[in-house]
């Protein structure tokens, strides 16, 4: 079998609103579809990938270097051992081929989002869910009906006060959504303690998650722990610059509730050092790589076998990114739980049509890979790749 080509796109996927740090009107998201000479039902297999959330479409370094790279590659050399799929750490291996180590960033999106289409068709190829096949062949557990599931939201807006942020947050509880994270960080402290006022008036203290999008230096961060610490909320979540794992370390000496962090950390060796100098607690700290933003799923598979080297389970990986990739690993390789954006970032965001979410629990798709098929809105996205009839 071979891939026969590989298509992308990037569209503008810009929206009104803000977190701590940036907004998001400039948004951006690359798209890639791998085609394979497999036929499924009279028609070549496709997979289809896309750049994740939050960070901008980075399709140019796929179509320099990565694109190129496959498809000049020896077809044999990208498939499994009996010839009947491909292999996505052979060709994973193959499309990194010339890259110097390190310097991950805007490179580590572009191999993710190819990533993401390799597995996409070789769940296809397989005929299953991709978690189910990712069960099959890399997980360590049986695959549950539902996984945990928190909502990301409470952004900030023009002219969104407390009456819309409280009705936004009701909405996701009618949803079914228990635990909800709220943005923190893009107002004055005081201002901040207000919505936070205003949202515990209609959720628990210990299913509000806060996130502050790395904007705190050292004493802001100190600041908002002293006044967050009273509240006993779920957690809290990127306090300071990403890198900064001193800055990390002090907040978790300062602050006992639980942390979470990892979002922007794009490789299994930005997440080695989150834990050695980091000073994360392994009983109660949350690790939030994002698959679809860090090499993908291979690469996530070397990150678990990272972090239970270090003696972390891989319970405590609650994947940002709010997307179908997410919900797939986390029930394929036994995550502790999964984020959801279902009106945000979208087309990309959110999970496939008529997926129940009930008591802050999400169920599965039964749909060939990623399962794009069964989100309409992404499906009609995806059709302008061209590859699809109709
Ligand atoms: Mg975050």
């Amino acid at each position: 079998m071979r891939i026969t080509d590989i298509k992308d796109m990037t569209l503008s996927t810009g929206e009104k609103r803000s977190n701590a740090m940036m907004d998001f009107s400039d948004m951006t998201t690359g798209f890639v579809a791998v085609v394979t000479d497999v036929m499924r039902d009279g028609r070549p297999v496709v997979g289809y990938g896309f750049s994740g959330t939050g960070r901008y479409s980075q399709n140019a370094i796929c179509r320099d270097r990565m694109i190129p790279r496959i498809m000049a590659a020896d077809p044999d050399t990208l498939q499994n051992d009996a010839g009947d799929n491909l292999d996505p750490f052979r060709v994973w291996d193959c499309m990194m081929q010339k890259e110097k180590p390190g310097g991950h960033g805007d490179r580590a999106v572009a191999a993710a989002t190819l990533d993401m289409a390799v597995w996409d068709a070789a769940a296809k190829i397989a005929g299953q869910p991709l978690y189910r096949y990712l069960a099959d062949n890399y997980g360590k557990s049986s695959v549950p009906d539902r996984v945990p599931v928190y909502v990301g939201g409470g952004y900030y807006a023009p002219g969104r006060g407390l009456p819309e942020l409280q009705d936004e947050i009701r909405g996701h509880l009618d949803d079914g959504f228990v635990v909800v994270k709220m943005k923190i960080g893009g107002a004055p402290l005081d201002e901040d303690l207000k919505r936070l006022d205003a949202v515990l008036e209609i959720v628990p203290s210990d299913n509000l998650a806060v996130d502050a999008n790395g904007r705190f230096d050292h004493a802001a961060a100190m600041q908002y722990a002293d006044a967050l610490a009273p509240l006993g909320l779920r957690w809290f979540e990127e306090p300071g610059f990403p890198l900064d794992f001193d800055l990390q370390a002090e907040v978790a000496r300062h602050y006992d509730g639980p942390l979470a962090t990892g979002e922007n950390l794009l490789s299994m060796w930005d997440a080695k050092n989150l834990l050695r100098y980091g000073g994360l607690r392994l009983e109660k700290d949350y690790l939030q790589f994002d698959c679809a933003l860090s090499y993908g799923i291979c690469e996530y598979i070397r990150t678990i076998d990272m972090i239970e080297d270090h003696g972390w389970s891989r319970q405590r990986l609650y994947p940002h990114g709010g997307h179908l990739l997410s919900l797939h690993i986390t029930a394929g390789l036994g995550l502790g739980g999964t984020e959801a954006y279902p009106r945000t970032h979208q087309p990309v965001g959110g999970f496939t049509d008529g997926l129940t979410i009930a008591d802050g629990y999400v169920g599965l798709p039964d749909i060939p890979g990623l399962g794009f098929e069964g989100k309409s809105n992404l499906y009609e996205t995806l059709k302008r790749l061209g590859t699809e009839p109709g």
